[in-house]
């Protein structure tokens, strides 16, 4: 088994019994990360389980890719039944750093945990050795102070997952915190302690997953280097809208395991402190930004330490930039008052309002525990006044975002079919449309013309009629393509922020390279890139079997928020206007936009019929599954 180590640990934690669960049976039909765990899933936690009963599983999974040398191929996928999820429900997340790359390395695909201990308690992992010990006195303590202690017992080259005291506390939006920076969002740091289970530490010393041909992976890997050239997301867009993009410097990088590509993880200098310097990385350092709410005099150090003081707690900071915003607008328009919240709300943007707001949430103290349920759930626990306020920061899906359904048509069949607030299928188009915006504004700054996006629309997204927003043509198999190949890229370990190329600086045309990640994975594993598709069917249609398993309903939950339809879209950079690809990916105007929705319907149809689904269960017909080799899954089922 080229790629895959063979084996999966299966922990229950209730009696203590530590097994193997094989591999291969389950990768080859659902490959490994994200569909190996939803298989699993799928047969382990029944509907009627809580996200906090013993019975839910913590499924911890790698793919082929990972730990091969592959580039950007960092990645596990963290799956459960989520408490952050509303209703709870499967979710999943991604996991970076050098832990997933150290569990493969000591012999594992995977990890499996079910039931819970009787007191706290840490899973040890020594290559073969496995082992549980007592975390009584890892209990309490912050994520920091449990790495440092760990490290201390077991040495510096461990790598470890753990949670701070919001996860010990069952906060519903709790994050696990690992090795070099990774954190993993969907309330899995909850879930972890509501297991007892305070840290998994790993070492592992045998060697890397055998690769089948290796010279040409190396010919892959500086190919990949070469051609992912791409637009430089470091500063991330929040820090750059404020216009203070210069407090950050980067000065060196420290990526994940074996990646050599570029990304925003990176060491950065906060102003010009020397001693404000640190591996940062994406959203969580924007987060809490002090200007923002007119604290201008505020030090730099308190956005430097704003990530390190959320870790240790393990808070997710997408729901705390929300949680943030949304309390600075209450104060403002009076709807919660300092005396009623028990927060120096006078002062969101100091460093006193952060650590007061992370200790409330943490520990579940006066207002805070009502926070500690997540801003959908808060939703229904404050007055009406506090709750007009919502809207703005707490978005349905697909509301409020840079990459809206009524702008990006094929979105509308994105969003729907994810169980995240944050999806990365959206990542996709989005990604592309930015190069292409670059060249609307100054043809020399980026080689995206209007011709390179129309190629790339009709290598990536199945035809040029992709490519113009102003029409439902080509939406569906558009839709259907960026699913599988994110689903796929979540299955093998490849990282989201690479992945795919669709675009690239240094290629003649600035078209990137769609069979790019088939050929890493011929070269790992032997396996001819032609069987990725079928997987990718596979993988798809188990979530959705899952979903459907728990409440989902067909068709109206395959539909985007109702006021997709109705308010026209008022979002927009360009001095307030969306301006998009239309006809020929020339730039047109979409603000003002709303679905419509017997154009919708059509293209759901069409999009169902494109998966082989039939039309009235929204589920796969017998003769798709029996195509998938999927013959075991019930066929109308509710
Ligand atoms: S691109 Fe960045 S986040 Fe992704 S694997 Fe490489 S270093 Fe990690």
């Amino acid at each position: 088994m080229n790629g895959w180590m063979g084996k999966i640990l299966h922990i229950d934690l209730t009696d203590s019994k530590i097994s193997e669960i094989e591999t291969q049976p389950y990768a080859a039909k659902y490959l490994g990360g994200r569909g190996l765990a939803s298989r699993l899933y799928w047969e382990k936690v029944t509907p009627d389980v809580k996200a906090f009963d013993a019975e839910n599983r913590l499924i911890f999974m790698t793919g082929p890719l990972l730990a091969t040398g592959a580039q950007g191929a960092a990645r596990m996928c963290v799956s459960a039944k989520s408490p952050m999820a509303y209703p709870e429900g499967y979710c999943y997340g991604s996991m970076g750093g050098y832990f997933p790359s150290e569990l493969k390395k000591a012999g594992w695909d995977g990890i499996v945990i079910e039931g819970r201990a009787a007191k706290p308690t840490y899973l040890l992992i020594n290559d073969e050795k496995v082992e549980l010990r007592d975390a009584t006195t890892l209990w309490g303590k912050g994520a920091y102070k449990v790495e440092e202690i760990l490290k201390q017992v077991h040495g510096n080259k461990i790598c470890f997952v753990t949670t701070g005291i919001a996860g010990e506390n069952l906060v519903r939006t709790a994050t696990l915190f690992g090795s070099q920076l990774a954190a993993v969002t969907a309330g899995f740091g909850a879930v972890m302690a509501s297991k007892k289970l305070k840290a998994i530490v790993v070492r592992g010393t045998g060697g890397n997953p055998r690769v089948a041909d290796s010279a040409r992976l190396k010919e892959l890997n500086r190919y990949t280097i070469k051609i992912k050239n791409t637009v430089s997301l470091a500063i991330t867009p929040r820090i750059g809208m404020t216009n203070h993009g210069h407090v950050l410097k980067e000065v060196g990088k420290r990526h994940c395991y074996q990646c050599g590509l570029t990304c925003s993880k990176l060491i950065y200098r906060f102003g010009d402190d020397p001693n404000l310097e640190d591996l940062r990385g994406c959203q969580a350092m924007e987060f809490y930004l002090p200007w923002v709410y007119g604290r201008e005099d505020e030090p730099i150090k308190t956005l430097f330490d704003a990530p390190t003081l959320t870790n240790d707690y393990s808070i997710d900071t997408f729901e705390l930039q929300s949680m943030v915003e949304w309390l600075f607008a209450c104060h403002k328009a009076g709807a919660l008052t300092e005396t009623e919240t028990g927060l120096p709300l006078s002062k969101i943007g100091t460093r006193e309002f952060l650590e007061k707001l992370l200790h409330a949430i943490a520990h579940r103290e006066g207002f805070g525990d009502i926070l500690a349920e997540g801003m959908m759930r808060v939703r229904g626990e404050v007055s009406d006044k506090a709750r007009a306020k919502f809207p703005y920061n707490v978005a349905p899906i697909g509301m409020h975002d840079g990459v809206p359904p009524r702008a990006f048509i094929a979105h509308a069949l994105l969003y729907p079919f994810e169980t995240r607030m944050h999806p990365v299928t959206v990542h996709e188009m989005g990604y592309v449309r930015m190069p292409w915006t670059m060249y609307q504004m100054d043809p020399k700054s980026s080689p995206i013309s209007p011709e390179s996006f129309l190629k790339i629309a009709r290598l990536f997204w199945g035809s040029e009629a992709a490519a113009d927003q102003t029409t439902y043509e080509g939406k569906a198999m558009a839709a259907r393509n960026i699913q599988n190949r994110t689903y796929l890229r979540d299955s093998l370990g490849l990282c989201d922020f690479v992945w795919p190329i669709t675009y690239s600086l240094t290629s003649p045309d600035g078209v990137g390279d769609p069979d790019l990640e088939g050929n890493i994975f011929t070269a790992v594993t032997g396996i001819p890139a032609s069987e990725l598709g079928p997987f990718a069917e596979r993988i798809f249609n188990m979530q959705r079997f899952i979903r459907v398993r728990e409440g989902h309903r067909v068709p109206e939950d395959d539909f985007p928020p109702e006021f997709n339809f109705t308010e026209p879209l008022m979002f927009g950079v360009h001095g307030g206007k969306m301006i998009m690809p239309g006809p020929g990916a020339q730039p047109v105007d979409m603000t003002g936009n709303i679905l419509d929705r017997g154009k919708f319907k059509a293209m759901l149809k069409e999009y169902y019929q494109l998966r082989g689904w039939d039309e009235r269960t929204g589920l796969p017909s017998k003769k798709t599954l029996a195509s998938l080799g999927m013959d075991d899954l019930p066929v109308n089922f509710r």
